[in-house]
């Protein structure tokens, strides 16, 4: 399985309407598509989603990067996976975003020369029941309040919410929410690193009785001392997102207990072979983890579909992102069922990929 000749293919994608989080809006997503392709004929692809406010990576960065990185795979063998990753780790620092396409990649050619669907080759069973939650952006309350409204009468099994202005302002937002939906359906909120720690502790005091799940990333991501303290007197949970990339930063954050959660992500990660690494040390430490993305389309989605099947301590899936896009450019991969269940079958590999006539709308650089 020697690698032949590797594409890159920027791509664009605009959102239904813009997802607005702490950091700001975004309305389209730009992501970057990566095919390995090996002697035989036979390819791979994977996808990113490069979020410049919390990568620090941009498309055109990742597009760059990715060619230096394919430069590099040329004539190697695509069965050495952790070989492969480790090259491409010593050679580049960070750029987690692009990193996790190539990975996903490999990981889809090695799955598919096996002759088995992703979740089965990472050792997983497809008899795991996973449903999506549904994301309320951060807007003014009686805007969300509608929209979660909207979300419940959909049937989505439970809501994220994103917040993180102020804590006053986004307590209110909480409590109109309530109002319009309920008591009793699960919410789970977002800070995405918008309050420091005085904000944060009023907040989620502010909010001990209103049913909320767990909160993640309250904090900047680089404030372990504030988030060890804030979550000793938290009464919600606090689930470690931008303050975990990668299994150091797992472990770093659980030594010190300063989240009770992780939320895992492939663009994080750089992709599964490191994933795998987080689930284990939260699996050792008693810790459940939660899946989610950026904005990717059904083709990262359904990887991370198939990942989250392999370990019994995932237990929260945000897989909402495709549900955003005004467009879907995918053939075969996961399914959202009426009830929200997502769903895989047993085509080898990721069994998504992109229709040929979307990607050929983009520029494609070639490495070979
Ligand atoms: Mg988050």
């Amino acid at each position: 399985m020697q690698i032949d000749k590797i594409e890159i293919i920027p791509i664009q994608i605009k959102l239904t309407e813009p997802f607005v989080i702490s950091k700001g809006p975004l309305t389209h997503a730009r992501n970057t598509v990566v095919k390995i392709y090996t002697k035989d004929g036979n390819y791979g692809i994977g996808e990113c989603c490069p979020y410049r406010t919390i990568h620090g990576e941009t498309q055109q960065g990742t597009v760059a990067a990715g060619k230096d990185l394919a430069q590099l795979l040329i004539g190697d063998d695509a069965r050495e996976i952790r070989k492969l990753v480790k090259k491409i780790d010593k050679t580049l620092a960070g750029n987690a975003s692009i990193k996790a396409a190539f990975d996903m990649a490999l990981y889809d050619l090695n799955a598919k020369a096996s002759g088995l669907p992703l979740y089965r080759y990472l050792q997983g069973d497809n008899d795991k029941k996973i449903y999506t939650d549904m994301t309320v952006s951060l807007l003014e309350k009686s805007k969300m309040a509608r929209k979660a409204r909207q979300f419940v009468d959909d049937g989505f099994p439970v809501l994220k919410v994103k917040l993180g202005e102020t804590a006053s302002k986004d307590i209110e937002r909480i409590i109109a929410i309530r109002k319009e939906i309920g008591m009793e359906l699960d919410l789970r909120i977002d800070a995405n690193q918008g309050w420091n720690y005085y904000e944060a502790s009023q907040a989620l005091d502010g909010m001990a009785e209103l049913n909320i799940q767990h909160c993640e990333a309250p904090l900047a991501a680089g404030d372990f001392i504030g988030r060890e303290k804030l979550r000793a007197e938290s009464p919600i949970p606090i689930m470690g997102d931008e303050s975990v990339f990668s299994h150091q930063d797992a472990y770093r954050n659980l030594a010190i207990d300063a989240i009770d959660l992780i939320n895992i992500k492939l663009g994080k990660s750089g992709g599964i072979c490191h994933a795998m690494k987080i689930a284990s040390i939260a699996q050792a430490a008693g810790v459940y983890c939660q899946v989610g993305s950026f904005s990717e389309t059904r083709l990262g989605i359904t990887a991370l579909t198939h990942f989250a099947k392999a370990w019994d301590n995932i237990i929260y899936y945000d897989l909402d992102s495709p549900l955003m896009q005004s467009e879907d450019p995918i053939l075969g991969g996961m399914v959202y069922q009426k009830d929200w269940e997502v769903t895989l079958d047993d085509t080898p590999g990721i069994g998504a990929d992109f229709d040929p006539l979307f990607l050929n709308k983009f520029e494609k650089y070639l490495v070979e």
